[in-house]
């Protein structure tokens, strides 16, 4: 049991007045100085100056903004290793795949398995509980089993894992953008997926381990595995995933590859609906994005990577005017460069702001897509409320801090507008404590930086690069 005592405020992520344990503010049903009681891997009470049984791991709250988990829609664990290389820093996305795709060509499986280390290290240190993660490239020759590693380091870390079994098959040699030897052929890829469903997914609500699908993207796959991949995802009832509408170039691919825009192709291969979210989103027009509100197709927001490869502003306000279904993310480590899951929250709000003028979204908004609104696109829909019952998912921001000085008289939303340090210092995945006074628990942060140093010089020199 764990008791978090007299927090300083809570958001509990339900409108105001749906609550009646404690204090709660107009701004948005935030509680304050109320205690919360964590058994097994529910909340079990909130309120004021609860009994906590004896034997309770107690948590002083009381400089704390307490959030619901946050959640990550969409990464790729393994770029950690290939963040911020002097030959992708100044690229746009098809440059930098071309460049990046020749040395991610010879991961192996430690790299594999710390990149996903450190990735989720990240996450859990700046208030996730819950990621997705993207893995579309199997290496030629790769002695070992992806989503193994990937779930062991999840484990070992103790984040809630939901990722895609991603998925390339059209290379160079088919007009596709990746070498040769990062591909595989369609059976290999539906029988290795079928294999990863049976292992490791979990339709509970409370489910540590999810699996869903992702062919890559529309210049990475054929027509043939999309509409195949989908078939295979209804047939287990897992979720689906793909990149989608990041780019101009993309636009003019399909157009010439495919005859028709990206949206109006994964249509055609099943490729939408409500178990489908797509990354980025920034090109879609005003048809499609009333495609997507009809079949309610969820977009995974990926701000900082967007900003970064200077790839455009997805049109989030309107999506969410029009009730599209949005998540959060960090996206892949080479392009963002870094995993800070809270520091991507404002950047969701200042990029929308960019687009939209000061109006443009609010930062109960952005926390509530990075929450609620993330947790629903990948399956889970009890996540992203602190609520009596709820899933104990929780992260604690210390906000008795220089850089949230003058700025308490709305708590919650000075995690967005204040701060610099995205640091945690508690944080509880399913009921267990992850990081504990700013450490992860489960696992050594300088066993995590050494391998994966190591690793990313191996696969450096491997490359011949730097
Ligand atoms: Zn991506």
């Amino acid at each position: 049991m764990i008791a978090l005592k007299n927090c300083f405020c809570v958001m509990t992520g339900v409108p105001a007045g749906a609550n009646d344990s404690g204090r709660s503010c107009a701004a948005g049903g935030d509680l304050f100085g109320v205690d919360i009681l964590i058994e097994g891997n529910r909340i079990q009470k909130i309120g004021n100056n609860l009994h906590i049984p004896a034997g309770a791991t107690i948590i002083d709250a009381s400089r704390h903004v307490v959030l619901p988990g946050l959640v990550n829609t969409h990464h790729h664990f393994y770029q950690t290793l290939t963040r911020n290389l002097p030959g992708a820093q100044d690229a746009k996305l098809f440059d930098w795949l071309t460049y990046l795709y020749d040395i991610w060509k010879y991961l192996d499986p430690e790299a594999v398995y710390w990149s996903s280390m450190l990735a989720m290290a990240e996450l859990a240190k700046t208030g996730c509980t819950l990621s997705s993660d993207h893995h579309y490239l199997y290496p030629a020759n790769f002695a070992g089993d992806i989503p193994t590693l990937q779930f062991k380091a999840a484990d070992d870390v103790g984040l809630r894992f939901a990722p895609t079994r991603g998925s390339m098959c059209r290379s160079k040699k088919d007009g596709g953008l990746p070498p040769d030897s990062t591909v595989q052929d369609e059976d290999t890829i539906l029988a290795h997926s079928e294999e990863t469903i049976r292992k490791f997914h979990d339709a509970a609500p409370d489910a540590m381990h999810k699996v869903s699908l992702a062919p890559c993207s529309p210049f990475s796959v054929n027509e043939s595995l999309m509409r195949r991949t989908a078939e295979l995802g209804r047939k287990y009832g897992v979720r689906l995933h793909t990149h989608l509408a990041e780019t101009s170039d993309e636009d003019v691919y399909c157009i010439e590859m495919y005859g028709r825009r990206p949206l109006q192709l994964m249509e055609d291969c099943g490729l939408i609906g409500p178990d489908v979210w797509y990354a980025h989103g920034i090109y879609f027009n005003d048809e499609e994005l009333d495609v997507l509100a009809r079949t309610k197709t969820g977009v995974a927001h990926c701000p900082a990577s967007n900003a970064r490869l200077g790839s455009g502003i997805a049109r989030v306000r309107e999506m969410l005017d029009k009730g599209i279904p949005v998540g959060l993310a960090v996206d892949g480590s080479a392009s963002n460069d870094s995993s800070d899951m809270l520091g991507e929250v404002r950047q969701a709000l200042l990029l929308q702001r960019i687009r939209y003028g000061s109006h443009g979204i609010t930062a109960r908004e952005v926390l509530s897509i990075a929450t609620k609104g993330g947790a629903g696109i990948l399956g889970y829909d009890q996540l992203g409320t602190i609520t009596e019952g709820a899933i104990a998912d929780i992260a604690l921001f210390n906000v008795m801090k220089l850089e949230y000085a003058g700025a308490l008289s709305d708590p919650v939303a000075a995690l967005v507008f204040s701060g610099y340090n995205h640091g945690v210092d508690h944080l509880i995945v399913n009921g267990k404590q992850v990081v504990s006074s700013g450490s992860l628990v489960n696992a050594n942060e300088e066993e995590i930086l050494a391998n994966a140093e190591k690793a990313a010089k191996r696969l450096y020199a491997k490359a011949g690069i730097l």
